[in-house]
């Protein structure tokens, strides 16, 4: 029988900087190959993958490919296409007392040992995302995967070795032991992905080393829909975005912000598309997930009379099923309202008009992505002025996390810093300035 020990968060962190230290990592084909053989393990192993998040989640295998496998494909793609640009040094102007023989410019340095902490809803893509990124930007990296999600955990500690050199990419597994003693060793960036209260913790664990991080958090985050908006297409764009991996998306839309002739008109709609998408029964879907445990399906089933039921409102705790729900006249103040929900419940709150809504939206934290459906160019102009969250989408929801060209992260209670595409170069490196005098 072996009993190996398993390494040592101090000795694993050790051996990823010594690798660091060597400067192996710099070079721009070392962190391309790097990204292509990532991409070899998706494209290869990526029915692995959809089966473990079929397990964990009950995702299907094309929600799996869609949202998980091939975005990250994408995100390398497009890292790969445009990598030797994002690192070029950029020239800055040099003042007249420095003389007209100086130059000075920026170059990216890369940081060292990053630490990616990912959660357990997009357990493949918000691993992966981060990790490319840092490779990207020629870091070695610990890669601690959810525990919430240990099929897609497993998958991913048995292949990312296979793939990635063991000394620059290690794996490490487990929960909150494991994670606390990880946060302890000293990294140079801390890449963190949950909720905001384990955020915290992360953050005050890496004060002690004055380690940088990146916070991706969640929160609540709205929908306004305006009177000119056509309900039919709101509510065929809200549903999917909402009940995709049934509602447990950070940047989902969390509830409905509209004045009640909207609400009334909305209602029949939703319910429609609700059937349109997963049928008269969804627990019979295959479109349709699943909740990711006991704990999460209690939590969500308290919150499921804060309303008039539209549509759904049943559950199956053996199966861990809640049905894609609409609520209406939800009050503000009522349990659903109080926490982000993440779970397939959609409540509809109204309020008279667009200064309440925009009271109404900074009453509270700065959410994730604000979302609003509306023919108004006046009142995009105002909802992008007047308020401030993570990431605003016009027209659909969830979309503007698949541009790899702009940034994605929260702001305030949603979090802090941001990744995808060159936002994650500037994340995981080190902008330095270099001046150069000559000697004569
Ligand atoms: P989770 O429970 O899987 O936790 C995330 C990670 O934190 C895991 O790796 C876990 O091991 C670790 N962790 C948990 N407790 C810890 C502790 N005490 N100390 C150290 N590490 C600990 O995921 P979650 O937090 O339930 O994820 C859901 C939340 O994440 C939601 O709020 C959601 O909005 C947010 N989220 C944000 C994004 C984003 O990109 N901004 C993406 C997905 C999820």
């Amino acid at each position: 029988m072996n009993h190996s020990t398993p390494e040592q968060p101090a000795d694993v962190v050790a051996r990823l900087r010594a690798t660091f230290r060597s400067g192996r990592t710099q070079p721009l084909e070392w962190r391309t190959s790097r990204l292509k053989q990532l991409r070899e393990l998706l494209s290869t192993h990526g029915e692995d993958l959809a089966a473990a998040l079929h397990e964990d989640l009950g995702k299907s295998s094309t929600e799996a490919h869609r949202t998980e496998i091939d975005f990250t494909i994408r995100e390398i793609d497009h890292t790969l296409e445009h990598l030797d640009a994002w690192l070029r040094p950029e020239s800055a102007p040099v003042p007249a007392h420095l003389g007209t023989d100086a130059t000075a410019w920026t170059r990216y340095d890369p940081l060292g040992v990053v630490l990616v902490i990912a959660p357990w809803n997009y357990p493949v893509q918000l691993l992966l995302t981060p990790l490319l990124g840092a490779l990207a930007a020629g870091n070695t990296v610990v890669a601690k995967p959810s525990e919430l999600a240990p099929a897609t955990s497993a998958a991913l500690a048995r292949l990312l070795p296979r793939y990635l050199d063991t000394d620059a990419v290690a794996v490490v597994e487990g929960g909150i032991p494991e994670t606390t003693a990880l946060l302890a060793e000293r990294f140079d960036h801390i890449f963190y992905t949950g909720n905001g209260t384990v955020g915290r913790v992360v953050m005050r664990a890496a004060a002690e080393h004055l380690t940088p991080v990146t916070l991706e958090l969640g929160g609540k985050s709205p929908a306004f829909v305006d009177r000119d908006a056509d309900p039919a297409v709101v509510a065929d764009r809200l549903v999917r975005g909402k009940f995709l991996n049934a509602g447990q998306t950070c940047v989902a839309p969390d509830y409905v912000l509209t004045d009640p002739a909207t609400a009334r008109a909305l209602e029949p709609e939703l319910a429609r598309a609700v059937e349109a998408l997963f049928g008269a029964d969804p627990s019979t879907s295959r479109e349709y997930g699943r909740i990711v445990n006991e704990r999460h399906f209690d939590r969500l089933g308290a919150l499921l009379d804060s309303g008039r039921t539209v549509i759904g409102g049943t559950s199956d705790r053996a199966a861990k099923y809640i049905a894609p729900t609409v609520l209406a006249d939800v009050d503000p103040a009522s349990p659903v309202m109080r926490e982000e929900i993440f779970g397939p419940i959609l409540p509809i709150v109204t309020v008279a008009d667009l200064d309440e809504a925009i009271g109404f939206i900074n009453d509270r934290d700065k959410p994730l992505a604000l979302y609003a459906f509306t023919e108004s160019d006046d009142t995009r102009r105002r909802l992008a002025a007047e308020t401030s969250s993570g990431g605003l989408g016009f027209g659909l929801p969830l979309a503007h996390l698949t541009v790899s060209d702009l940034p994605f992260g929260g702001v305030g209670e949603s979090g802090m810093g941001s990744y995808h595409g060159r936002y994650s170069i500037e994340t995981f490196s080190h902008r330095k300035a270099v001046l150069e005098k000559p000697l004569r």
